[in-house]
């Protein structure tokens, strides 16, 4: 069984508030903020790599990003994956979704055979949740998205994917393309042990011209999508707690509603 993982490295969650634009590019200043393996990434490698122990076969670590994510890659190989690709090229900057997509895709080619392909469900800083089915997309593979619950059993994949309204029981033969649910697989700490194995392990790297990609099918240049603007819209609505107990502000609820229903001419 050879699984592939791909793995975002995004600003730490936790430390968004840092976060900048730079007002040129209206690209993420991501040299300025920590970065850490995409939380749902996470749980893709724990199910990679569960899926390892019970059946054989080898996980790789797949990313696209600059080359300081060897970071993220190494914390890749110390939670069980056996190898790690870095597709690293100033070309790959500033990629929407349809051009990391294009950029993945080449990799996986140039990997190989592989059973099966794991993303997360979204990134925590795009979020857009579009390269999965992308990359799926160009491959020609089937694709199960916000998979909770996987099993592979004589070359077939049986999975529970998470929908806004319950849960489906999903199948497809390999290879296949699946991506991971928000809270799935209890994510491990990464163990000492793994972490100084990684530490002198090979990572591959790969620029445009490795993957046979002309510049301009790849980051910015290769990107349908523009960001014209972004910004935080200024909010200009003040909040107000009510007092008394919890009848008391219902009765000044209702009496602030219906006010504003009247002076809105609503009635
Ligand atoms: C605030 C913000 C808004 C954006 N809005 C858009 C937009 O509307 N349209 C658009 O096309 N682009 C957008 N982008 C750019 C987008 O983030 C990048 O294209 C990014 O490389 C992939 O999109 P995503 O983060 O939404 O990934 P998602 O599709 O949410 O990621 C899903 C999974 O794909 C895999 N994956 C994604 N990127 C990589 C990578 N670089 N290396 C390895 N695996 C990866 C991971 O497994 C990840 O969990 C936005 C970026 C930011 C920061």
């Amino acid at each position: 069984m050879h699984s592939i993982v791909c793995v975002k490295p995004v600003p730490d969650p936790s430390r968004f508030d840092k976060l900048r634009l730079d007002p040129e590019t209206m690209l993420l200043r991501r040299d300025e903020a920590p970065a850490v393996i995409n939380p749902l990434d996470r749980g893709a490698i724990e199910a990679a790599v569960g899926l390892k122990r019970s059946l054989g076969g080898t996980v790789s670590a797949l990313t696209m990003a600059a080359p300081n994510a060897e970071e993220q890659l190494r914390e890749a190989l110390a939670l069980g994956c056996d190898r790690a690709y870095l597709l690293t090229d100033k070309a790959f900057a500033g990629a929407d979704t349809l051009a990391t997509a294009r950029t993945l895709h080449a990799a996986v080619r140039k990997i190989g055979r592989f059973d099966l392909l794991f993303c997360g469900g979204y990134s925590a800083d795009g979020s857009t949740g579009q390269v999965g089915p992308q990359l799926a997309e160009l491959l020609g593979i089937p694709d199960l998205d916000f998979v909770a619950k996987l099993e592979v059993k004589r070359g077939r994949l049986r999975a529970t994917c998470r929908l806004d309204s319950g849960e489906a029981a999903c199948e497809a033969d390999l290879p296949a393309l699946v991506t991971i649910a928000p809270q799935t697989g209890a994510p491990r700490l990464t163990p000492m042990r793994g972490i100084q194995g990684a530490l002198s392990r090979k990572i591959t790297k790969w620029s445009a011209a490795d993957l046979r990609l002309a510049p301009k099918t790849v980051g910015l240049a290769g990107s349908p999508t523009r960001m014209l603007n972004i910004f935080t819209p200024p909010s200009n609505r003040k909040g107000e707690i009510l007092q008394g107990s919890a009848d008391e502000a219902a009765e000044q609820l209702i009496e602030k509603l219906s006010l504003k229903a009247v002076r809105g001419g609503a009635r």
